[in-house]
């Protein structure tokens, strides 16, 4: 079959048919994992990003060329959109692209604009979350996006697809697609790729004269402003929204079509922001229209996992820390470190009030390790006791000093007045629902009864053990499940605003991925 790549000669395929497409992609699949980017051409660096990301998590990665006649207005710029498919065709081959999938409108069935739209079967997404900023003066525009980027995921058949955090109504309109569609992949949100002067790059800034794109450097400066005031206290959206107002009034040019605050998920208004809010805006430059925004956010995301004995809580969650730059606030740690205190001032463990009154007052710092394999540095009243609380003589101590009341209070407080500022991962029992119920995402990870086990009995295997009993093993983890459940202090409980994660069948680098995938879905 022609395909333009071997006139090129270059190392990407170009692909003009949806068949070849299939095929294609039926050919190179096997176990791999495919990333798609949908664009609409005239690739620029915020195009690189996502694609880069793509590479970097994906083994084929497949990037759309197509000018989406469904999303423009017939007064909009279908035809003068800058299309130059064998100037992007080269930079998918210098980023090592695999393959471009580039249909004309017929090819996908999509003749004419948006006024055609009525003799195409079409997805609608909910009215809620179109007619508010870009969807209030584009009627019909998020419907012409969300038809095409279904037929795109069901060409492909991608594992992810990447998506630029600047069109951030897009970004939400899509994720909650493919939520309510269930559809079998993972939306990637990637940052606002900016020019130096802080302009978002658009394949739309080709229509500005030089001078314009200075002026409209001032919309993302404006939009900082308004952060500026939003770490400083300021919440309430008339008073941001007229922030950005006014320090955009000194850009005469500038012709603000909307400024809105929205809730960066669902798109509802919001009168003032608790922790996050996604501030909007579009703004004119003749008959330019440029679109930006930027997330204000109180904190840094408290993300909280829970769940029984042996799901792999704590291997996950430390992989999870490092790969995001997060504290793992280990709490197993703090119990330690504070059962180390306990026998080396000679008190008796069971002594609990002298316990309570060593444990008033103590002083614990946590910080990263540099590798996730390493334990997260402690010290405790300023001695350093990262291995110190890791023998067996402590190991033996922790959970009689774990259960006594006092402790456990002490200890919560502290990782509560830890969490304040935010940017942590915590796991345990009840961390999502007694030490952190305002997490930002709660996490409940689990396995079968079944699957604890054969991984129990793989790691004493690994150890060098024979003659494992697999029912025995099943027996013992039911046993402390059903102990866990039933403790009086911190009882196993799933949140009820947790997300339920099943690791069976899954790697562990499949659950770290997963839970990455969870907050940043939850952090745009
Ligand atoms: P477009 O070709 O304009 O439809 O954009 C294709 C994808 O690239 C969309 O997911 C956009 O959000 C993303 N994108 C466009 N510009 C940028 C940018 N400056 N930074 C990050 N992503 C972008």
């Amino acid at each position: 079959m022609f395909s333009l790549s071997l006139v090129l000669g270059m190392g990407v395929e170009v692909f003009t048919t949806i068949a070849e497409l299939r095929s294609y992609v039926a050919i190179h699949r096997d176990e791999r994992k495919i990333g798609l980017v949908p664009t609409m051409g005239a690739l620029h660096q915020g195009h690189f990003s996502l694609i880069n990301r793509a590479a970097a998590e994906t083994d084929l990665v497949i990037v759309s060329i197509f000018v989406n006649p469904l999303q423009f207005a017939p007064t909009e710029d279908l035809h003068q959109y800058p299309r130059q498919l064998e100037e992007d065709t080269q930079l998918c081959a210098m980023l090592g692209v695999d393959a471009i999938f580039a249909p004309t409108a017929e090819e996908m069935n999509l003749p004419g604009d948006i006024e055609t739209q009525s003799q195409t079967t079409r997805i609608i997404p909910p009215d809620n979350m179109t007619s508010v900023l870009c969807g209030k003066f584009r009627p019909g525009h998020f419907t012409g996006v969300a038809t095409i980027v279904t037929k795109l995921l069901h060409i492909v058949q991608c594992d992810r697809a990447y998506f630029g955090q600047k069109d951030a109504q897009q970004l939400a309109i899509i994720r909650r697609l493919v939520k309510d569609l269930n559809l079998p992949v993972t939306i990637v949100a990637c940052p606002i790729i900016r020019e130096d002067s802080g302009l978002a790059l658009s394949s739309r800034n080709q229509y500005l004269t030089a001078t314009e794109q200075e002026q409209a450097a001032q919309i993302y400066r404006s939009l900082q402003q308004a952060q500026a005031a939003f770490t400083a206290g300021e919440n309430k959206s008339d008073n941001l929204v007229n922030i950005v107002k006014e320090n955009l009034a000194a850009v005469a040019a500038a012709k603000i079509q909307y400024i809105e605050l929205v809730d960066p998920q669902t798109l509802q208004p919001l009168t003032k922001v608790a922790n996050r809010g996604l501030l909007a805006i579009a703004v004119y430059f003749g008959s330019t229209r440029l679109i930006d925004n930027i997330l204000l956010q109180q904190r840094p995301p408290i993300i909280a996992i829970d769940g029984p004995a042996g799901a792999g809580k704590s291997t996950v969650t430390r992989r999870v820390a490092q790969k995001l730059g997060l504290l793992y606030l280990d709490t197993g740690a703090m119990y330690r470190a504070v059962t180390w205190l306990v026998m080396q001032s000679g008190i008796a463990i069971e002594d609990e009030p002298a316990v309570a009154s060593l444990v008033q007052g103590v002083e614990i710092q946590l910080a990263s390790p540099e590798a996730a394999n390493l334990p997260t540095t402690v010290k405790i009243n300023g001695t350093e006791v990262t291995q110190a609380i890791r023998t067996p003589e402590v190991t033996a101590q922790v959970s009689a000093i774990a259960a006594q009341a006092a402790v456990r209070e002490s200890l919560v407080a502290m990782q509560k007045q830890l969490g304040k500022q935010g940017g942590i991962i915590a796991e345990g029992r009840d961390i999502g629902t007694n030490v952190f119920p305002n997490a930002d995402l709660k996490i409940f990870l689990t396995a079968s009864v079944m699957e604890r086990a054969r991984r129990r009995s793989q790691d004493l295997y690994n150890q060098g053990q024979q003659n494992i009993d697999l029912s025995q093993l099943v027996r013992d983890i039911q046993a402390r499940d059903y102990q866990d459940s039933n403790r009086t202090i911190a009882p196993l409980k799933k949140a009820d605003d947790a997300i339920e994660l099943i690791t069976d069948g899954l790697t562990i680098e499949e659950v770290v991925q997963k839970i990455i995938d969870y907050i940043e879905f939850d952090n745009y």
